[in-house]
């Protein structure tokens, strides 16, 4: 689960991390408001999306200028302007995707003068079961680009979960910043917070980019992404509170509240199917036969005919489905539960799209029977590749 930045912002406070003062604005007023409320004499007026890049963005809609999602304003006339021409439009960043994200809340923060922009990031490193924090001198940019061009740029440490932060991961952080004198303590009691923040909130991610040093020396924290994992979510109600259901996919929070696991992709196949590998293994031989699937469906290991109904109706209501297939594996999963949940969906939801179904495994037979017999227009498949060459072949058809 992703929250914005000034949710993030106000995290930081919480353990002690320097960042700079500010305030959310949901309306143009309230951002006038929060600008009152700060000395100035420079403002910075911050789209919250949960997306990054947007000080390099565009907006669709000229009325919003051309100056992307993050401005300096100098006096609280420019907030307004720019929270009037910001408010509402749709912002477009190398993360958004083409459609981009609609601007619904704004953060006015105090103005940093900046000497240095720094790369600050921490992850739950699977390889060496730790948390690592990955730093580089080349901040304000897309680290991406900087490990690809110049990977000797990008320094990575990782912390013992058995005896924590030590202050030598503070010093080593530090030198690999390039940072002097009062600078090396402040950065060391800044990887100690960052560390406990991490680890007591369950996150996957925390991104600072930039993480920058102030024309008088301070280490301040200027942007905030954090990624939380979502299976340790339910002891963190306080993190939950956070979700701003507007910025996820509806599809994705429909499933979620079946229990189901779905992530919407952007081809026209829509793919039913149990456990993720078999998902993996459905989506690849997808691309093998040429096409692309249009989301990726687990129903999971027992599922009941009801929720394969709900995952049916789920991959129904895409527009952008222009074929089905259903790929099971009966295990735990029973082949008969699966043909009657394909069913009574299909039954409530008028199915107009090519269905190519493969069942195996227990009670295979059964499964097929009913399907047969249900009277509805079902293409079997016998092995997964013949299921993904008969699904493309249909949507050769249909175009
Ligand atoms: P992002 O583009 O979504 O990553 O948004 P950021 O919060 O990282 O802001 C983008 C860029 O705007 C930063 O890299 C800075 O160069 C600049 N910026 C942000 N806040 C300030 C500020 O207070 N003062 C100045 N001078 N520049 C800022
Ligand atoms: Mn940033």
């Amino acid at each position: 689960m992703n929250i914005h930045e000034y949710q993030a912002k106000e995290l930081y406070r919480a353990y002690g991390v320097p960042t700079p003062n500010g305030f959310a604005a949901f309306s143009v007023a309230e951002a006038v408001e929060a600008a009152k409320k700060l000395p100035g004499p420079v403002w910075v007026v911050k789209a919250q999306i949960h997306a990054g890049g947007r000080g390099k963005g565009k907006f669709l809609e000229a009325s919003a200028g051309d100056k992307g999602g993050v401005r300096l304003a100098k006096s609280i006339d420019e907030v307004k302007e720019f929270a009037e021409q910001m408010l509402g439009k749709t912002l477009v960043t190398v993360q958004t995707g083409n459609a981009g994200r609609v601007v619904n809340r704004l953060y006015i923060e105090d103005g940093s003068a900046i000497d240095r922009e720094l790369y600050l990031s921490a992850l739950v490193d699977r390889s060496t079961s730790r948390v690592a924090f990955i730093v580089s001198q080349a901040g304000g940019m897309n680290i991406e680009d900087v490990a690809h061009e110049t990977p000797e740029k990008i320094h990575t440490l990782t912390i013992d979960p058995a005896t924590g932060y030590q202050p030598f991961h503070g010093r080593k952080v530090a030198f690999a910043l390039g940072l002097k004198g009062d600078q090396v303590k402040a950065a060391g009691k800044l990887v100690e917070n960052l560390y406990r923040m991490v680890v007591e909130k369950d996150m996957s991610l925390l991104e600072i980019n930039p993480l920058v040093v102030t024309k008088d020396g301070k280490l301040i924290c200027l942007d905030g992404k954090m990624n939380f994992d979502s299976n340790a979510l339910y002891r963190h109600p306080e993190i939950v509170e956070l979700r701003d259901l507007g910025e996820e996919d509806q599809t994705e929070i429909e499933a979620s509240k079946h229990d189901l696991a779905f992530v919407k992709l952007d081809g026209n196949i829509g793919c039913l199917v149990n456990g993720a590998g078999l998902a993996m293994a459905t989506m690849d031989i997808i691309k093998l036969y040429g096409a692309e699937p249009a989301n990726f469906l687990d129903v999971g290991g027992g599922a009941s005919k009801e929720k394969v109904r709900e995952a049916f109706k789920i991959i129904l209501a895409d527009p952008s489905v222009k074929g089905i297939l259903v790929n099971i594996f009966g295990g735990i999963m029973r082949c008969d539960i699966i043909a009657e949940g394909v069913i009574a969906a299909a039954r409530e939801m008028d199915i107009k799209v090519p269905l190519v179904v493969r069942l195996e495994g227990t009670n295979v037979d059964l499964g097929k029977k009913i399907l047969k017999e249900s009277g509805l227009k079902i293409i079997p498949a016998d092995d997964l590749a013949d299921a993904a060459k008969k699904i493309t072949d249909e949507l050769k058809q249909v175009a």
